[in-house]
Parts: structure tokens; C-alpha cells; sequence
């Protein structure tokens, strides 16, 4: 075999030249690399049964997720995964293909075009590899993959320590349906196996802050409710006949968008307040019309609290919201009635409501259960097409579901309708999963002492990663009503659906770490050589060694 650092190199250039692109006809190529990475081990070519590369149901880019599993003297095993996808590379300009073949070609490129002064210095020093996905996260892969298969030729010995599963996964920068397909996998080799897991390590880029290295002990959740308001219209002649749903609507984004009642914060940490995507009127064409309908969506960023929690809470803000408009525009009538001698309606009074998508579902059901399904159905499937052949995303697709719901239902009253669009990202706090209490800490121990004894680098950890990751769908941090929360997003079912049950059976504990990179995303994505080819590769070891004892 040769020799580690080489063989690092070697696979991030050819892992890298996979130019997979989240979410496009090309993103399935890093994943048939992978699984040709492990057949061509001599372990697995004994043992073909134990790797594979399982397609994706129904997936419109082929993408698959590979897999493979090193059989040890113990049941305590170790699992890397982590995204193959990328994110696109236009930022890079001219270099835009180029952007994919790691080496001095890419790099002088590169030194010739704009570059700021801490990027300038760092193409000067010659200390670092650049190109796109070098650090987010082939790197960190191409260390885990040197180490996996000197580990199989122990395997291959009868001398490795404990079991070792590889599960590489597409689509972590778009919906995440590799990770959520691949804790099937993972439950499948868990229960077949009779494992005992002790930690996945996802080696996402390290920033480096103050001087060291970050590692992340958990991940924090992302959730996205919709809300559709709507109104009375009436000519805009008549303005108090009717009553404006972006009242409502603005009153609802005021109470919310930024609003810190919704960031939960532990030991210092913090998750960000909530953030509005999209707020417009749903009218198509210009006319003298109060719009019938408004709606928007925000993302909300969370460490403990539930979808459900988190319904509830709109659902009382969204009422409040209601009620306070309906009497606004009653006591705005009465001051107009005092300069106008026509406006003869003694006051405006309304009867808001507020509904959960479920609770809508059910009430329309409750009388009409056959037709509904009927065009429920019909609705679902052009949705389907429409999100397959990339005419639409989730979160519009959810309006487009609510509004014909809302159709359907045929509702008189300034009325608020609220549901969640996917993904949906639960937090997961690696230090708090049940029977595994503190894994996530003790692995950052092994790490702390390992970086600062053989390389004199610090690391500090965080509780939890601020960027979204696919450590959401490894355990589940706080159990919550799953069924309440399919039944609240629209696009639940064969569109996207989280298989919580697995997740939760699987209930494994995880980090954050790889080697040390900058400006990921970035056109000057760049990871630092010593940390991926010398420094990480030693640690990772040590602390898969540590587990296994
Ligand atoms: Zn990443």
C-alpha cells in the first residue's frame, strides 16, 4: 500500500474530478466512486456481501448511497459519513470547470485573478489545496478513506478491533435524502450485526478561529413554517366590506421574523432568530380587488424546541394577529363614518380562525372525506411532476398545496392557515443521546489531547454546528408527535417523508470534524495541506482506536 499522504491526494483529485453538484445529473458519479473505492479493497472482494450501493427509490438524478461495513473482533463500532455532493461552482467564474481538478493547474489559475489579502497570502505560502470541495467535504473523506482501508487489512487479518461502517451520502446541501435513505442502511447493519455503535464521525471542514480548530458536539435544527393568510375582498372602492390577509400577514412577520422568543440558547450558545424568506399577495393579475390571499415562509433555526412547540406558538401569535386587525379596521370605520355621511354599517365584526394544515385536512374531511381525497390527490400528484421535472421547490409547492386546500374549504373569514415546508433539519445534541450520554464530549477529549500532543494544535468544540448538517437525521434529540408533524406538512408522503422511528432505533451520538478549510461555498475554497495530509489522518485514528477499546 503506498504511503497515507499520497494516497490522501490521490483520492481527493480523483473524488474532487466527480464534479457533483447537488441536485444535478452529475452528482451520482462521486457516489459510484465510493462504491468502487470498496469493491476494489481485497477485504471486500473476499467479502462482496459486505458493501453495496443502495439507488435511491424514485430519485430523479440516479443518485445512490454506497456502503460498507469492516466486520472486527468486537461489536463496538465506528461509523464515518458525510455528503459527496458539492455546491455549484458559477462563483468561480471563467474557472467554473476547472474549478473540479485539484492540483498547480487550478492554483495558478487562481493566483491570476482577484483574490483578497488574507487569500493572497495564503496562495503565496503554498500552504494550501484549492478547488471545490476540497474541504466541504471530500478532504475530510479521503482521510477517513485512507484510514478504512488500512483498517481493512487488519479486518482482513482478524485483527481489527471492532466494527467500522462507511456511509458516504448525496443531497446534504439540498433535502438531505442521502442521510435520511442512509440511517435505513444504517438500522439494516445495526440490527443484522447486533452493533454496538459507539460514534459517527462526519469529518465536515474545521474552521479555525483564534487560532484553532473548531469541532462540533452536535447540530442545530432547522424548521420551516408557512404561513397563508387570508382576507375578505371586496372592490377597493369599498375597503371596509372587505378586510386585506397582508393586515394579518405583516402583523405575524412583526412578531416573528427576528423576533429572539424563538431562539433557544444553551451554555452560551445561541441559535439565531428566525428569518423570513418570502412575504407577497398570491394575485396573479392587476384589478380593483383586495387580494384574496397572502403568504410567506421563514426559517427557523432551533436547539430544544418542537415542531409542535413551535406550532403552537404561531398558532397563538397568528390569532392574536387576527383579532387585533379585525378590530383595527373596525375602530379605523368608525373614525371614517365621521367624515363620511354614507358609511351608515354600524361596526365591522369578524370571527377569525386559525387552523394547523392537519387541522383543516380533518375538518374538511369530517363532512366530505371521499371528495376531498379524491382531489387531494389529484393536487399531490401534479405537485409531484411539477417538483420532479424542477418546475417548483418544497416550500412553494406548499403554498401551492395550502392554497388548494384552502380552495377546497371554501372559507369565509379572515382565516390563517399554518403548515411546515420541508426539509426539516431536527437538532440533535451528540452529548445527550439516551444510553450514549456524553459520547460526543469524551470523543472531543481523545482529540484535544492527540492534536496538541503530536502537533501542538488546539481545539475548541461548540455545542452546536450553526450550518445545517446531516448529524439531524443520527439520533432524535427531543421525541416529538411524528405523525402531528407529517400531518402539518403538505408535502409529506412520497415527496419527502423522515423515517423519525429508524432514527430514533438508530440513536447514535456524532461529531464534526475534518481538516481545517476556509471560505467553503466560496470560489476561494481552500483546506489546509498539513492539517488534511499530516495532522487529521493521526488524530482520526486515535480516536477511532480510543472507541474501540
Ligand atoms: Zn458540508
Amino acid at each position: 500500500m503506498k504511503d497515507r499522504k499520497e494516497r490522501i491526494y490521490q483520492y481527493l483529485k480523483e473524488v474532487c474530478a466527480c464534479n457533483s453538484v447537488s441536485c444535478t445529473h452529475d452528482e451520482y458519479k462521486a457516489g459510484d466512486w465510493f462504491a468502487e473505492f470498496f469493491r476494489k479493497i481485497p477485504y471486500f472482494q473476499k467479502h462482496p456481501e459486505l458493501t453495496g450501493n443502495f439507488m435511491i427509490p424514485g430519485d430523479p438524478y440516479h443518485r445512490s448511497v454506497p456502503w460498507a461495513i469492516l466486520l472486527g473482533n468486537s461489536k463496538k463500532t465506528v461509523i464515518t459519513s458525510g455528503h459527496f455532493d458539492v455546491v455549484g461552482t458559477d462563483n468561480y467564474g471563467p474557472l467554473k470547470d476547472m474549478a473540479f481538478q485539484v492540483g498547480p493547474e487550478l492554483e495558478a489559475e487562481l493566483a491570476k485573478r482577484d483574490l483578497d489579502a488574507e487569500a493572497r497570502f495564503d496562495m503565496n505560502s503554498g500552504e494550501w489545496i484549492w478547488g471545490r470541495g476540497v474541504g466541504d467535504m471530500k478532504g475530510g473523506h479521503c482521510v477517513h478513506l485512507a484510514l478504512f482501508e488500512e483498517y481493512a487489512e487488519l479486518a482482513d487479518k482478524g485483527e481489527l478491533p471492532g466494527c467500522y461502517i462507511y456511509l458516504p451520502v448525496p443531497d446534504e446541501e439540498s433535502y438531505s435524502v442521502g442521510m435520511r435513505e442512509g440511517a435505513k442502511i444504517l438500522r439494516r447493519l445495526i440490527e443484522q450485526y447486533q452493533l454496538d455503535v459507539q460514534l459517527m464521525i462526519i469529518p465536515e471542514p474545521s474552521n479555525w478561529v483564534n487560532g484553532k480548530q473548531s469541532l462540533s458536539r452536535g447540530t442545530v435544527g432547522k424548521i420551516m413554517p408557512v404561513v397563508m393568510a387570508q382576507g375578505v375582498t371586496a372592490h377597493v372602492g369599498h375597503c371596509f366590506n372587505g378586510i386585506s390577509p397582508m393586515n394579518f400577514l405583516c402583523r405575524i412577520y412583526q412578531r416573528t421574523n427576528n423576533a429572539l422568543e424563538f431562539c433557544d440558547s444553551y451554555d452560551g450558545e445561541a441559535a439565531v432568530p428566525p428569518t423570513w424568506q418570502k412575504f407577497r399577495d398570491n394575485k396573479e393579475l392587476y384589478d380593483v380587488t383586495i387580494p384574496l390571499r397572502a403568504y410567506g415562509y421563514f426559517t427557523l433555526l432551533h436547539f430544544e424546541r418542537t415542531p409542535e412547540q413551535i406550532m403552537n406558538r404561531l398558532k397563538e401569535i397568528s390569532m392574536e394577529a387576527l383579532k387585533e386587525e379585525c378590530e383595527l379596521i373596525n375602530a379605523q370605520y368608525q373614525d371614517y363614518k365621521k367624515i363620511d355621511k354614507s358609511a351608515d354599517k354600524e361596526k365591522i365584526v369578524y370571527y377569525p380562525e386559525v387552523y394547523t394544515f392537519g387541522e383543516l385536512v380533518e375538518k374538511i374531511k369530517s363532512t366530505d372525506k371521499e371528495g376531498f381525497e379524491k382531489y387531494y390527490s389529484e393536487v399531490y400528484a401534479g405537485i409531484k411532476d411539477d417538483i420532479e421535472a424542477g418546475r417548483t421547490n418544497y416550500p412553494d409547492a406548499t403554498v401551492t398545496i395550502m392554497q388548494k386546500v384552502m380552495d377546497y374549504a371554501d372559507l369565509k373569514q379572515p382565516t390563517v392557515l399554518l403548515g411546515f415546508a420541508p426539509p426539516y433539519y431536527p437538532a440533535v445534541n451528540g452529548d445527550a443521546v439516551e444510553g450514549k450520554e456524553n459520547a460526543a464530549l469524551k470523543a472531543f477529549e481523545v482529540i484535544e489531547k492527540s492534536a496538541k500532543e503530536h502537533f501542538g494544535r488546539e481545539t475548541f468544540n461548540e455545542h452546536y454546528f450553526m450550518g445545517i448538517s446531516d448529524g439531524s437525521y443520527t439520533a432524535v434529540g427531543h421525541p416529538f408527535d411524528y405523525d402531528k408533524f407529517s400531518l402539518n406538512t403538505p408535502c409529506y408522503g412520497q415527496l419527502y417523508s423522515v423515517d423519525f422511528k429508524t432514527i430514533e432505533a438508530n440513536n447514535i451520538p456524532f461529531i464534526l470534524y475534518g481538516p481545517i478549510t476556509k471560505e467553503y461555498h466560496q470560489w476561494t475554497e481552500r483546506t489546509l495541506k498539513k492539517s488534511l495530509l499530516e495532522e487529521l489522518p493521526v488524530v482520526t485514528k486515535e480516536l477511532i482506536d480510543s472507541l474501540w477499546k
